[in-house]
């Protein structure tokens, strides 16, 4: 498809989702992935989806769009935090700050957001751990805590004042958001299914442009254990991507880039690849 009918297509998409309430905000991040996207929805309570990092660029950003809204940060009545990375969570504490919105994120996320630095000290460990185990050399190993340690500040604390059960549904005036737990890209991964218009919010569940990392992470709420086995990221993110492959879905809305119209075709896309990387590398096929 030419670059053309590709920014058509999106627009088509995006006017979708504009007419079940949901207006993509794309906010910048230093980061290489470029843009975020957070979601408003715009319903009672007025709920965003998602914040962007915490910086002032991205705060600015997200006010400007929000203003072209016809709305005010002050406004929002409810925030959603998709997963524990900080592009997609970062502003949240400053944002329920100054609007008072709740805070709502899976329940096993709340006590990662609730103490941030110290957690993602256990996360650093974790992973200098892991690398030194696999043989990367230990100077290497220093170097990428200090990047991790300069990624801080991008990340804030938060409290989680309305904790989620998996399965379970968050109500709001227009419609039902049903709450689904999908680890693999992180442990945390929480979609959240429209089910007025079988929209599915996605975050880094599902991205068109980029197949998503299964990041090996520690699991949630774990304390270090150097014996423990590793995670299965890659498993994980496949059973997880196997049910969604299952859902009877009209868009979806990714935490980057473009929405998805045809997620069964993607994700079976994306599973010729890891299929074809397990040949590649001798492993036996899982899925
Ligand atoms: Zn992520």
């Amino acid at each position: 498809m030419s670059e053309e009918e590709d920014r058509e297509r999106e627009r088509t998409q995006l006017a979708q989702a504009a007419e079940a309430g949901i207006h993509r905000l794309a906010i910048p991040t230093p980061f290489q992935v470029g843009r975020v996207n957070a979601y408003l929805i715009e319903d009672s309570p007025l709920t965003l989806v998602d914040s962007g990092p915490n910086s002032a660029k991205a705060l600015d950003d997200l006010e400007q769009q929000l203003n072209a809204r016809g709305h005010e940060v002050e406004e929002v009545e409810l925030l959603i935090v998709s997963h524990q990375h900080i592009d997609h969570f970062g502003l949240a504490s400053i944002l329920a700050r100054r609007s008072g919105a709740e805070v709502a994120a899976l329940d096993a996320l709340a006590p990662f957001l609730a103490s941030f630095g110290r957690e993602t000290d256990i996360d650093d460990a974790f992973a200098q751990n892991l690398m030194l185990r696999h043989g990367i050399p230990a100077d290497v190993v220093t170097a990428l805590r200090a990047v991790s340690a300069s990624f801080r500040g991008w990340g804030s604390s938060v409290e989680v004042t309305r904790p989620l059960a998996p399965d379970g549904e968050l109500a709001l005036r227009d419609r039902t958001l049903r709450v689904l737990h999908r680890p693999g890209h992180s442990p945390s991964d929480t979609v959240f299914l429209d089910e007025s218009s079988q929209i599915l919010l996605a975050a880094d569940h599902l991205i068109a442009h980029i197949s998503s990392n299964p990041l090996l992470a520690r699991p949630l709420g774990a304390e270090p254990d150097p014996n423990a086995p590793r995670p299965q990221a890659l498993l994980t993110y496949m059973a997880s991507l196997e049910k969604t492959r299952q859902m009877e879905l009209s868009l979806v809305l990714p935490g980057h880039g473009a929405p998805i119209s045809d997620h069964a075709a993607l994700i079976e896309e994306r599973f010729r690849m890891h299929h074809r990387r397990a040949d590649r590398a001798g492993a036996p096929h899982r899925a």
